[in-house]
């Protein structure tokens, strides 16, 4: 059986095209109410809607920085708000050409019988908040998968719920005129090495594209969000060439040619770790079929939070370190960055969170 062709495949198609524009990338700022507040809470500000707001107007209206970004990852509440001159985010993305995307998972439940292995929920309703959000202006979608590496782990039970979740939440989208980013995360926690988590990738993403052939997602109109191929968070880093080789290699296994972006999750590294690891695969002189592109959300915000810290008057310098962020991995994604775009030393710092929920 061939793809699902709806009558949204050829606006499918051209959005997730548009994304993966070379020289663009996703500002992932969908933190649910719970997340932004661990953020916020690392800088003294209380968990408010009004101090939520502030800061994401801080990042759509950070001056120059959007002609960097293809599409901004919202979270509900984020949708439907306005800047505090009364315009909605949804149309000061759309006047800069960033379309405006939506989380749409419910986040991740125990799978029982596992070792704390997880599988995502949200399922029941999401065409019909699907259908909402396109009405409200978002264009694509955002669904995390989270696996684990361990003894036994990925499990292959996990494997295929999330995979087949990841499909079945693909083609809701579809129906519904929201190109899906498929994101099947596997964490970095453990002490693993690299080729470790290359053969995890490999085998994730293979289930997870025949999941998506098996129901008949239309992959021209989706985009790729998989983690770096790293060794585990309490292993020796290695170098960026050598993340950059296992991880094309891994993609190049595994995801068709037919999917025009790999769009990358942080996964809590630091902000020039991940710009300096997008940057050498960029620079690998190999087939590479799909744009290479970010999708970070710790990696771009945590210098720009650190500098504003809940500050009016800290708006400006906080937006300039966005704009350098911004900046840096569009570089990247030409293989151009030369390293040390941020002095700050935010920039350096990992953002690893053993058990990261998004
Ligand atoms: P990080 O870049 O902070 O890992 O988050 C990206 C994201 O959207 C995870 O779902």
């Amino acid at each position: 059986m061939s793809a699902f062709v709806g009558k949204y495949a050829d606006d499918l198609i051209k959005t997730a095209k548009y994304i993966a524009t070379p020289g663009k990338g996703i500002l992932a700022a969908d933190e649910s109410t719970g997340t932004i507040g661990k953020r916020l809470a690392s800088i003294n500000v209380e968990n408010v809607e009004s101090n939520r707001q502030a800061l994401r107007e801080l990042l759509f209206t950070a001056p120059d920085a959007l002609q960097y970004l293809s599409g901004v990852i919202l979270f509900e509440e984020t949708l439907y708000q306005k800047s505090s001159s009364g315009k909605p985010f949804v149309d000061i993305l759309n006047e800069s050409n960033v379309l405006p995307g939506i989380k749409v998972d419910k986040g991740t439940v125990d799978l029982a019988g596992t070792n704390g292995e997880t599988t995502t929920q949200g399922l029941d309703s999401l065409g019909a908040r699907c259908a909402k959000y396109y009405e409200a202006g978002a264009r694509f979608a955002k669904w995390r998968a989270v696996l684990k590496i361990g003894l036994t782990e990925p499990s292959e039970l996990s494997i295929q719920q999330n995979a087949q979740g990841l499909a079945r939440y693909a083609m809701i989208c579809q129906e519904n005129g929201l190109a899906p980013i498929v994101e099947p995360e596997i964490l970095t926690d453990g002490s693993h090495d690299i080729k470790t988590c290359a053969a995890a990738t490999e085998k994730v993403l293979a289930a997870v594209y025949k999941a998506l052939n098996d129901q008949h997602v239309l992959l021209e109109g989706t985009l790729l969000k998989p983690n770096m191929v790293t060794p585990g968070s309490d292993s020796p880093k290695v170098g960026a060439e050598v993340i950059a080789e296992y991880t094309v290699a891994a993609l190049r296994r595994t995801v068709p040619p037919a999917v025009p972006g790999v769009v990358f999750l942080s996964g809590g590294q630091s902000e020039e770790d991940a710009t300096l690891n997008l940057n050498a695969m960029n620079k690998l002189a190999v087939l590479k079929p799909w744009t290479l592109s970010f999708s970070f959300g710790r990696a771009l915000q945590q210098s720009t939070i650190k500098k504003w810290g809940g500050k009016k008057e800290n708006v400006a310098a906080a937006q300039a370190a966005f704009l350098v962020r911004c900046k840096a991995n569009s570089e990247a994604t030409f293989g151009k960055y030369v390293g040390g775009g941020s002095a700050d030393v935010a920039a350096s710092e990992s953002l690893y969170v053993k058990g990261y929920k998004y």
